[in-house]
């Protein structure tokens, strides 16, 4: 029997296992995930999941939009099939806002649902409601993916399909001897496995309850806020500080979330805080995902890791393109 080991089980690693698994199933490959954090522990499980792409460095556009769109169709067929509530998709409308110069359109404009550019009247309404000097915003309908009740969810496809788990910390990718193939999903973990270009993209962000909110609001702007609600809950956010390792809740950061939150809504004021969080993006020069053949054994690693502030968004397309490049080495080796 061959082996696949999948190291990481945040949402990157539980969506290249599953589909992983669902493929071989039955042809004689055991897929395991190895990992030293499951949910509900992963950097993944804190995060309000929005499908949007971000901070991705000079990720090739092509590659979001291949990577993103093959996410959108998996929350959408999700969604139609009577799954969302178990899976945690929810579907919402998206403003983005910027005070920033006027910004071109991005580049995946066509993916989510309706997305058009704010008339001028309309950014100028923003603006007086925000008290900001927007430029420019548009606005779509998108998905948002609560990692937390999606990794569930997809523990229980991958274990459907026959998957195993193996909680253990590697030092070394080499060190998992007994794989025919391995696939990288350490996140910003991926660092202290020999890949320098990993850096942490530090966020903050409070959890609050504010059933009202069924929007999300981001002001684009490097200084500005969001707001992103999920189905129990609203993330405030948020702060994006490259370089920086802190894991203890900043009362700055805090202070700065909650004024911008409720300068945008009002309402907020009243919210419930529920929790602080803070959260380390596996930040990258571009998302690596790319096939590798490593040491004397030359054992096949794909990386798939630094999907910076687009794990949630990034996951489901990068798993497939995971799967096709293990069915390709499965093939090759096989040939061997
Ligand atoms: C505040 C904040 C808000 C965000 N909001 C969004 C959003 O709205 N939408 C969006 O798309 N993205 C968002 N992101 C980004 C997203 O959270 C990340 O890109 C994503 O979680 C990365 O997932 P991952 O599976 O690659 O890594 P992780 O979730 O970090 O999982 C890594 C896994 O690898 C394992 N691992 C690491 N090293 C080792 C080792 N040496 N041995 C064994 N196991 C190891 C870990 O235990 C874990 O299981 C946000 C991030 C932050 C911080």
């Amino acid at each position: 029997m061959k082996k696949i080991y999948v190291i990481g089980a945040g949402i990157n690693g539980m969506s290249a296992a599953v589909q992983l698994a669902e493929h071989f199933q039955n042809k004689n490959v055991q897929v395991t995930v190895m990992a030293d954090k499951l949910t509900p522990f992963t950097l993944s499980d804190l995060v309000a999941g929005l499908w949007s792409p971000y901070l991705m460095g000079n990720t090739d556009p092509d590659k979001i939009i291949q990577w993103s769109k093959g996410t959108h169709k998996f929350f959408h067929e999700l969604w139609i099939n009577g799954l969302a509530g178990e899976s945690g998709v929810t579907m919402s409308p998206v403003i983005g806002l910027s005070v920033e110069d006027p910004r071109s359109c991005p580049s995946w404009k066509d993916i989510p649902f309706g997305f058009r550019e704010l008339t001028a009247d309309e950014v100028e309404k923003y603006s007086n409601e925000h008290g900001r000097n927007y430029l420019s915003g548009y606005q779509f309908v998108s998905f948002c993916c609560q990692p937390k009740k999606m990794l569930p969810y997809l523990t229980k496809r991958f274990l459907k399909a026959g998957g195993k788990f193996e909680q253990r910390k590697i030092v070394n990718l080499e060190d998992v001897t007994e794989a025919d193939l391995i696939i990288n999903c350490t996140g910003l973990g991926g660092k202290f496995l020999g890949d320098d270009q990993l850096h942490p993209i530090r966020g903050q962000v409070t959890r609050v309850k504010a059933p009202w909110m069924n929007g999300v609001i981001i002001d684009n702007s490097d200084d500005g806020n969001y707001i992103i609600p999920n189905d129990d809950s609203v993330v405030l956010g948020g702060t994006h500080q490259v370089d920086d390792y802190n894991l203890n809740v900043s009362l700055p950061d805090h202070d700065f979330i909650n004024a911008g939150c409720q300068r945008m809504v009002k309402s907020l004021v009243n919210a419930e805080m529920v929790i602080n969080g803070v959260g380390l993006r596996p930040g990258r020069n571009s998302v690596r995902l790319e096939t590798e053949y490593r040491g004397s054994g030359k054992t096949p690693i794909i990386h798939n890791v630094g999907h910076g502030g687009s794990g949630v968004t990034l996951s489901w397309g990068c798993g497939t393109e995971v799967l096709e490049r293990a069915i390709d080495v499965m093939n090759t080796t096989a040939k061997l």
